[in-house]
């Protein structure tokens, strides 16, 4: 096999940058806040973040945490594995006020099983202050939906369509929400959820604080933060700042693509590897090397968005609990998905 493994930036190719897609510098006079003891967080929502196993923040939660908690408007260029989404979470809990039962900061993002990860966070971080947190997302039911908003919860986190429908339908209420977070603002509007972003920001307060996060900033993303946001501060997580310790990146160039399914027997037959996830690009892909590892006995589960909701959970709930070692999906999983393992 004429494979190498290397890791990136030794020999790796770059990617390109797309010239209609900006990049952003930091605001001037962002300081990196070191540890969270210095963020001004309340006792107990410290003690959640203690506690979930986090020490110190990651590069975007120490520059974004505290304008956000100041109330600005907040552009952050970030993408997942960046610690985007406890950054996310850790500010709408200090935001909320408890004694309310109203609902206080909306989370959009663009896919279920992302909202629903917030979701988890957010409550498990903030488990202490007893937050009420829910996750509005399409394929589930709307009963339930109504249920919980009805009982009353601090936080939504929620994909555009279903999130739309509720405020629509007068269940979620929107007076008392003070912070939007838009979170992979690039992949909501590339999955066709602008309208329904601009539909739900219709029905906010005037006063709203709006928080962005997109991996990418087209003009789309421009043309929505100079509707939505104020004077916003600007934070760009650097490439080299991206990883958190103790992830390794490595690529295998493979001149052929009738070399890949080989290559990759060749990783599991070289490397002891507990548990895994592979990316396809198309469903079709993920349909034809599920049957190929299946023949070839591996034990694998797939996925991808033309499948049922449940199905997804129960495949993701597999996954988590290392009953499947190998994951073979397309990007409804590439993005923002957090398995410890
Ligand atoms: P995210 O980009 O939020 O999905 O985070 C990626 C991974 O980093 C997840 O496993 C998080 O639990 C973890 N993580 C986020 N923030 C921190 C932190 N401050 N310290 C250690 N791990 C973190």
């Amino acid at each position: 096999m004429a494979a190498s493994v290397v890791p990136p930036g030794r020999g790796a190719r770059r990617a390109t940058t797309d010239d209609d897609k900006l990049v952003f510098e930091t605001t001037d006079g962002i300081e990196p806040v070191a540890s969270f003891n210095d963020m001004g967080i309340n006792n107990s929502l410290l003690r959640g973040i203690y506690e979930y196993g986090f020490e110190k923040p990651s590069a975007i939660q120490q520059r974004a945490v505290m304008p956000i908690l100041k109330g600005r408007d907040v552009i952050a260029q970030a993408q997942s594995g960046t610690g985007k989404t406890s950054m996310i979470a850790l500010t709408v809990c200090q935001v909320v006020d408890i004694n309310s039962k109203e609902v206080q900061a909306l989370v959009l993002s663009p896919t279920r099983e992302l909202a629903s990860q917030t979701e988890k966070v957010i409550l498990a971080i903030g488990g202490y202050l007893n937050i009420q947190a829910h996750a509005c997302i399409g394929g589930k039911s709307v009963g339930e939906d109504i249920r919980k908003l009805e009982h009353g919860v601090h936080v939504v986190s929620g994909t555009p369509g279903r999130v739309c429908d509720m405020i629509k339908r007068r269940t979620l209420r929107t007076r008392a929400i003070k912070l939007l977070v838009l979170d992979e603002s690039d992949e909501m509007l590339s999955r066709g959820f602008k309208d329904q972003i601009y539909d739900v920001y219709r029905y906010l307060p005037p006063e709203l604080q709006v928080c962005l996060i997109s991996a990418t900033l087209p003009n789309e993303i421009l043309e929505m933060t100079g509707k939505f946001m104020t004077d916003p501060v600007k934070i760009l997580v650097k490439r080299d700042e991206l990883t958190l310790e103790g992830i390794k990146q490595f690529f295998v160039a493979v001149e052929k693509e009738e070399w890949k399914f080989d290559t990759l027997c060749d990783l599991y037959d070289t490397l002891t590897i507990t548990q895994a996830v592979i990316f396809c690009n198309t469903k079709r892909k993920v349909d034809w090397l599920t049957e190929k590892m299946r023949s070839s006995n591996f034990t694998v589960s797939s996925m991808h968005g033309d499948m049922p909701q449940k199905e997804r959970d129960a495949i993701m709930k597999e996954f988590r609990d290392g009953t499947t070692r190998v994951l073979i999906t397309t990007d409804v999983w590439a993005r923002g998905l957090d398995v410890q393992q």
